[in-house]
């Protein structure tokens, strides 16, 4: 287990992770100096954890990652759909200096050497990049943010304000709770449902119960948009099954800390 003597340990994202021009990971729990529940390397500042913990974590990642604190951008997260533009001038928000923009759940920017930062813990972390326009986005996605359709939103935004074209943007699915483990009740069903009514064979009964496929809703919200679907890299790793290395909402009985998703143009 995570000892504080160990590095943060993170993974990448493969289709978008090339370790040089791009970098796309997504944090486990170890290498960090956060108690449990937060143990150890808990990244999100929205939760109970000592903040100096956090920030230590994140000093941390910052020297195995390469990226300087002051090029990291956070956003205030509430599982909605709003996408904020992130330029230099953002460059610390939420880590080392104030909130400069409202809540939301996704980040746009065409700047290199900005850290597009989201904090997850379940939920799931979509990657966008366009490598024709040097455009990269990063989403925020959980059930309620996958009824909003947060991710096509950000590929609608990519297309309108930078002109990228749908074809050429790479997308990537980070570690989430998958089908096997996202058990909803029929309200949470009946909405997604309602919602995307020809996606019903991603959602299953199962005992009374019903299982969601967020990823599986997501890559058909992509690829409506016009991406193709070779270009969407599903990672296939559960958070609640692997609670041990990820933090999980779920794994954690609601008690855990988060980790975060990071995307960057070198
Ligand atoms: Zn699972």
């Amino acid at each position: 287990m995570g000892g504080t003597d160990k590095k943060p340990m993170y993974i990448t994202i493969p289709g978008l992770d090339d370790g040089v021009t791009l970098k796309a990971i997504f944090t486990t729990r170890f290498g960090g100096v956060s108690s449990p529940p937060y143990d150890t390397l808990n990244l999100s500042l929205q939760r109970d954890d000592n903040r100096e913990n956090v920030i230590e974590n994140y000093k941390r990642l910052s020297c195995e990652t390469g990226i300087p604190l002051e090029h990291i951008v956070l956003t205030r997260q509430v599982h909605g759909d709003e996408i904020s533009i992130i330029d230099k001038s953002h460059c610390g928000m939420g880590l080392v200096s104030e909130y400069k923009l409202g809540n939301s759940d996704g980040l746009i920017t065409a700047d290199k050497n900005i850290a597009l930062v989201t904090i997850h813990a379940d939920c799931v972390p979509v990657y966008l990049y366009d490598p024709a326009k040097s455009v990269i986005a990063l989403v925020h996605s959980g059930w309620r943010g996958t009824l909003l359709n947060i991710a096509a939103k950000a590929v609608k935004l990519m297309k309108d304000r930078y002109k990228c074209k749908a074809f050429d943007i790479v997308a990537g699915i980070g570690p989430h709770i998958r089908k096997c483990c996202f058990e909803v009740h029929n309200d949470v069903y009946d909405l997604f449902l309602k919602k995307f009514p020809d996606y019903d064979f991603l959602f299953e009964a199962s005992g009374g119960k019903y299982r969601i496929d967020l990823g599986g809703v997501i890559t058909r919200t992509l690829t409506a948009e016009g991406l193709n679907g070779c270009n969407i890299h599903d990672i296939e790793r559960c958070t609640v099954c692997e609670k041990e290395l990820f933090f999980s909402h779920r794994g954690g009985q609601g008690k855990t800390g988060a980790g975060a998703a990071v995307l960057m143009m070198v």
